[in-house]
């Protein structure tokens, strides 16, 4: 097929594809899923070889957010049952970190609920990234707070923080209908405060809230543009009592033609699958491991994953090796240009999604499991 030809020929140079051969990867059949997910590999296997990063999500503060992301089990008003708890203690926010740790992850992902932290919770989170690094020798610590105020970047800089994590999540064109509380181009702000910081990026988005290919793939070409280190993948996790847990639009083969326009608009950037991959992978997530070279392992902010065991028996069974602390995750032009942290991250002719039986009511609550365990209660964390 010339398009994966030329796809892979770019990737391999690094040279971005066009818009239209980035929209005709999303519209490739199921029939070519497999010659799809071979020629993006080729560009996986180019930058990152059969390495897979393992990253660890701590959630410091679940619930209670001021603000509307449509998305989300936390946001203003949700009815989602999730865990509800405030800024969970130093001691206790390294001991979830260190089961992440001691399951191979590299990386540390702190995360609180709300809008942006105070100057006050920034002292926090400052306080919990030196009480995870002193404990765990070598581990990154990524923090995702939000949206930055002016100097909260530098401090958690200077507080060890190698990375900051602020999706874009959707297009700009469609991001008024997922949140009105903020905008794309505070989004946009945080990362290049973060960037300007010397943080390393991490910036994604989220798949299967009714977007069209064409928002995709500007989101995507959105990111490429403000080049974070990492771009986490979320596939949207339907949450009920929240006003998209009616959207079931993706399906397993679906997901791996995003993830392969991903790598193809990506290629020497950490694609990281990330929120929803049980749930709309299912048994199909091991060919994922050809596109990205990360995922999270074990449970995520409000859901819960797969054990952290069943991710690591997937790597290996698939051919794949968790890659080690040591081993610098971005290729060498990358980590040169990086800042201090390296290793940092069948359509219808009309472009609307197309239309996929919903799973029954029951199917539907066994896949979405509310975490129950790890930070915020007294159960131990998966990893
Ligand atoms: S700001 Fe963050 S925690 Fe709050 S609703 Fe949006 S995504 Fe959820």
């Amino acid at each position: 097929m010339d398009l994966l030809n030329t796809l892979v020929d770019k990737g391999l140079r690094r040279e971005v594809p066009t818009r239209e051969e980035a929209l005709a990867v999303l519209a490739t059949s199921d029939d070519e899923l497999l010659d799809v997910v071979a020629a993006a590999g080729k560009v996986r296997r180019a930058w990152f070889g059969r390495r897979v990063k393992l990253n660890y999500l701590v959630n410091l503060k679940s619930g209670l957010c001021p603000e509307d992301c449509s998305y989300c089990s936390q946001r203003l008003g949700s009815k989602a049952e999730i865990l509800k708890y405030t800024w969970l203690k130093p001691d206790d926010a390294s001991k979830a970190a260190a089961a992440g740790v001691a399951g191979g992850a590299k990386r540390v992902c702190l995360v609180a609920s709300g809008r942006g932290p105070t100057d006050k919770d920034v002292d926090r989170v400052s306080e919990t990234i030196s009480a995870i690094k002193e404990q765990n020798e070598g581990v990154e610590v990524c923090a995702c707070l939000g949206l930055l105020s002016e100097g909260q970047a530098e401090r958690l800089r200077a507080a060890g923080a190698d990375a900051y994590n602020h999706n874009l999540n959707t297009s700009e064109a469609t991001y008024g209908d997922i949140c009105t509380t903020h905008d794309f181009a505070d989004r946009v702000d945080t990362v290049q405060q973060a960037q300007a910081a010397g943080m390393s990026a991490c910036s994604g988005l989220i798949a299967g809230m009714g977007e069209t290919d064409a928002d995709l793939v500007d989101v995507v070409f959105a990111l490429r543009e403000l080049d974070p280190d990492s771009v986490p993948v979320n596939f949207l996790i339907p949450f009920e009592g929240t006003p998209l847990a009616e959207e079931w639009n993706l399906t397993p083969q679906r997901c791996l033609r995003i993830l392969a326009m991903v790598r193809f608009v990506c290629p020497d950037i950490e694609v990281r699958l990330a929120g929803g991959r049980e749930v709309h992978l299912r048994s199909l997530q091991p060919l994922a491991l050809h596109l990205v070279n990360s995922i999270f392992l074990g449970d995520y902010l409000t859901s819960e994953g797969q054990a952290g065991k069943d991710d690591l028996a997937m790597i290996a069974d698939a051919g794949f090796e968790v890659e080690e602390a040591g081993t610098a995750t971005l290729p060498a032009h990358r980590r040169d240009a990086a800042g201090p942290a390296e290793a940092c991250g069948a359509e219808p002719a009309d472009g609307a999604p197309a239309a996929v039986p919903a799973p029954a009511e029951e199917a539907r609550r066994n896949l979405v499991a509310v975490r129950r365990r790890g930070a915020g209660t007294d159960l131990p964390p998966n990893a």
